[in-house]
């Protein structure tokens, strides 16, 4: 049973709508290029992962995904999926990485032999012990019944040959096709049940409440400046901006595509490139590129979104 949905992180949005309005010629363009598909990749990883641990050997477990969490000592970590059966937990490591890999048992980084060498990925064991000791230490808080907690790495790419397979590696690695088999194999060798249906439900109920969503803002991060973006509503088709509105609909000057609802997704960019989730009539005009605060008040409005104040004061609040 899913008892906690995947959802794109925050992270990911914002550099989807840094790579539709930071301009192709921006200095730091290309860094924030090479940031959005390493999280872009990693989601589609995760996402892959998700659909095979959804094969599982009985009823009795609970999945959440992507849990970020603080430890007993107030340490946020992050697990890409967490399943917990009656007998035991297991916390899964997304890896989307292509090409020829190896883990270091000395290390424990994860290697990527290519033409031009290696290339260290990370440390995803030494990560996993850690996960495993936070999450243990919440257990032990709740005085819930001390279970064994398992940990796999997960290769989601379908494109990645594991070289150097050590029986350590072979029991800790899986390729995402095979992780229904490994995770019936670990349920296999349960001899002992810790968690009554009370217990996982208290565990399960603490997480939920403990998540916390990333925060991240996009412009102080990378020390963008707020004329660093492309502004207005941008064209579906040929990307140009600023659409105009033009009676009821928004227009493209370059292709002369028209089209009614586009205000509603443009403005959700505003958060998301880290000017906050407050926005003022002129703000909002200079964002979407309106010359009359009469149409822009006509916009806000039809947008539908909690506001306060009145007048020239009036602050409006996006999602
Ligand atoms: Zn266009």
């Amino acid at each position: 049973m899913i008892t906690k949905d995947r959802e794109k992180p925050l992270r990911l949005l914002a550099h989807e709508a840094a790579m539709r309005r930071v301009p192709k010629t921006h200095p730091k363009h290309p860094q924030l290029e090479q940031e959005f598909y390493r999280l872009h990749y990693g989601y589609k990883g995760e996402q892959a992962m998700d659909y095979y641990s959804s094969f599982l050997p009985h009823e009795d477990y609970k999945v959440l995904h992507g849990l970020r969490i603080p430890d007993t000592k107030g340490r946020h970590f992050q697990m890409d999926s967490l399943l917990i059966s009656p007998t035991h937990c297991l916390i899964l490591d997304s890896k989307y990485v292509s090409g020829k890999i190896e883990f270091d048992e000395d290390t424990g980084s994860l290697i990527r032999h290519n033409e031009a060498g290696q290339e260290r990925l990370g440390d995803p064991f030494a990560q996993l012990a850690r996960h495993k000791i936070q999450l243990s230490s919440i257990i032990k808080d709740l005085k819930l019944p001390r279970l064994p907690i398992y940990t796999q790495i997960v290769i989601t790419h379908k494109n990645a040959t594991l070289l150097k397979k050590s029986p350590i590696i072979l029991k800790n690695v899986v390729f995402h096709t095979n992780l229904p088999t490994r995770i019936k194999e670990i349920d296999n060798t349960q001899t002992h049940t810790y968690f009554s249906n009370k217990d996982a439900n208290k565990l399960v109920k603490t997480l939920l409440k403990i998540h916390q969503d990333e925060n991240f803002n996009l412009m102080n991060y990378y020390g963008l400046s707020s004329s660093s973006f492309i502004r207005g509503v941008i064209c579906p088709i040929c990307s140009h901006a600023p659409m105009q509105k033009s009676y009821q609909k928004w227009l493209c000057l370059k292709c002369g595509h028209s089209e009614k609802e586009l205000l509603q997704q443009t403005i959700k960019d505003y958060p998301l490139l880290g000017f906050g989730n407050k926005i003022t009539n002129r703000e909002f005009r200079e964002f979407i590129c309106l010359h009359s605060s009469h149409i822009a008040y006509r916009e806000l409005l039809s947008l539908n979104i909690p506001h306060q104040g009145n007048k020239k004061a009036r602050i409006y609040f996006i999602e």
